[in-house]
């Protein structure tokens, strides 16, 4: 791994990536094509890191390393208690590298450093302790049956897990994944995005530091659109975890399905936030910005529509105008930042092409709604925009960026249809005093969580997933362990 940038603090960035290599079987390698790919600051422009870009045969090697881990049983074969502990261990080291860990992720996506310790990293521990907790209850249970036998009901590890996850949130996507895979028994092979590896390759190091075996997780860098379909489609992957874009996410789905392997696949949103008259309108306004600039809007389960109801639209437009230009936007090391760039000129591009195409389509910026030019980085102002109708591009599309669409709606039918006209279903919000219209609402819109007066109060017992083309699979809580076990029956004549 090479330095170049000077924004971060000489010395910080440790052992990080160990040389940038492969992971595979408890060692770290280089490709075996020897080529990398250039990590990118997203801050600055500039390169900060290279990286292994691993080949097919350095998948075969990470699934044949996870294939014998597994059927070996050094570490399905382990108690779960045992495999708690572990994990338990996991997640104290990662509070003692905490700093490292908030580095990397504020570094390779371009997050504010104050977010990235408080919710990447602060998030990912949970995670790995709630999990850890799981694992010593993976219990079957005794069935009442005529039969004259003893039936009784085990959970055990599917094997191979391919974990593939995307650029905006990697340690957490990661650990949702690895640590309900692990506690449960699995082995991983893991491909994190191209352009944010950096934590993945950390965590490598302290999940070994914690006493997970060689073989049982291993990390492999690269192009997805180069190595994908071959991990996808591998004989030896028993199970594919998938966190992405819904286009890949169905690419994912289908390869997996010719295969008969399960997939969850959480994909894309586009959810909307509804504010009706009677909320508490200081503490909503807050609510809609952090839920559209978290993450520079780069957040699956952002709030990017807002519907208003009439009487307080106009308003409400006013406040957003002051509000959201006050963000601070900038240096993802300052801890005064809010909002630090895209995390790629790739990124930028499509946001500017949005709010261009909205313009073009008479919608009125109220703010923003345009670049800006900062150590050469990928940042883009926060952005709202009013008077677009319910088909236009930036309403109906996933932007991923800090962009909020502003609608008007007259009755609550009208902003629960609203709400429900997109094709995905991630998450929705309603901001409303009154609990009757909270249940009424919640339970007709079509998502997997609901947040009620808040956004993205998220948590490791809570769990989360799509509906529609935001994908299947629920991830968090004890119903994130189900998708990584099966079921076995054992009967047992008793005459
Ligand atoms: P993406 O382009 O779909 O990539 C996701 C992952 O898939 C990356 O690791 C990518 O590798 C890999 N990939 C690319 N082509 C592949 C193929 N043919 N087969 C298998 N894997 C392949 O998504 P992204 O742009 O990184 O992330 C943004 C998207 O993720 C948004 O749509 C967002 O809503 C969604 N997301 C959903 C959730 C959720 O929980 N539902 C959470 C976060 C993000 P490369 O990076 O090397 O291309």
């Amino acid at each position: 791994m090479t330095l170049q940038d000077s924004q971060i603090p000489a010395g910080s960035l440790p052992d990080l990536v160990t040389r940038g290599q492969l992971f595979i079987n408890g060692d770290w390698r280089p490709a075996s094509g020897a080529s990398n790919s250039s990590i990118v600051n997203p801050a600055t422009g500039q390169e900060t890191a290279t990286v292994s870009a691993a080949t097919t045969a350095d998948i075969d090697a990470a699934v044949a390393a996870a294939k014998t881990a597994f059927e070996d049983g050094r570490w399905s074969g382990l108690s779960g208690r045992e495999r708690s502990r572990i994990l338990h261990r996991a997640s104290q080291i990662m509070r003692e590298r905490s700093e490292e860990l908030a580095l990397a992720e504020s570094t390779d996506v371009g997050k504010p450093i104050t977010f990235a310790r408080a919710v990447d990293v602060a998030t990912a521990i949970d995670q790995y302790e709630y999990v850890a907790a799981l694992a010593q209850q993976l219990d079957g249970s005794v069935r009442e049956t005529p039969l004259a036998a003893h039936a009784f009901t085990k959970r055990e590890p599917l094997g191979v897990i391919a974990a593939i996850t995307p650029f905006n949130f990697p340690l957490i996507l990661s650990s949702t994944k690895i640590a309900p895979a692990l506690a449960a028994g699995n082995t991983v092979v893991h491909k994190p995005a191209g352009d944010t590896p950096l934590s993945a390759l950390l965590m490598a190091k302290i999940l070994t530091e914690a006493g997970v075996p060689a073989g049982v997780f291993n990390v492999v860098t690269g192009s997805g659109s180069a190595l994908g379909d071959h991990l996808v489609a591998h004989p030896d992957v028993n199970k594919v975890a998938f966190t992405g874009s819904t286009e890949i996410g169905r690419r994912v789905a289908a390869l997996a399905g010719e295969n008969l392997r399960p997939v969850t696949a959480e994909l894309g949103g586009n959810a909307a936030n509804i504010l009706f008259a009677d909320a508490d309108l200081e503490k909503a306004i807050g609510t809609i910005i952090s839920a559209f600039v978290f993450n520079s809007g780069q957040f699956c389960m952002g709030g990017p529509r807002l519907l208003v109801e009439r009487p307080i639209y106009e308003t409400v437009l006013g406040i957003l105008k002051d509000a959201v230009a006050g963000v601070p936007v900038g240096d993802p090391l300052d801890p005064a930042t809010v909002m630090g760039p895209m995390s790629s000129q790739k990124q930028l591009d499509k946001v500017a092409r949005y709010v261009d195409g909205a313009r073009a389509a008479g919608g009125q910026i109220i703010v923003g709604g345009q670049k800006l030019d900062l150590n050469g980085g990928f940042f883009y102002k926060p952005t709202v925009i009013a008077g677009l109708g319910n088909d236009a591009e930036a309403v109906t599309d996933e932007i991923f960026g800090p962009v909020l669409t502003v609608q008007p709606f007259d009755t609550e039918e009208e902003a629960i249809g609203l709400a429900n006209s997109t094709k995905y279903g991630l998450a929705a919000g309603v901001q409303t005093s009154s609990i009757s219209r909270a249940h009424r609402v919640s339970s007709k819109l079509q998502a997997g969580i609901v947040w009620v007066n808040a956004w993205a109060l998220l948590d490791p017992a809570v769990p989360f997933g799509g509906v529609k083309n935001s994908g299947w699979g629920r991830e968090y809580g004890p119903e994130a362990l189900d998708s990584y076990t099966r079921t076995k029956s054992v009967v047992i004549a008793t005459d």
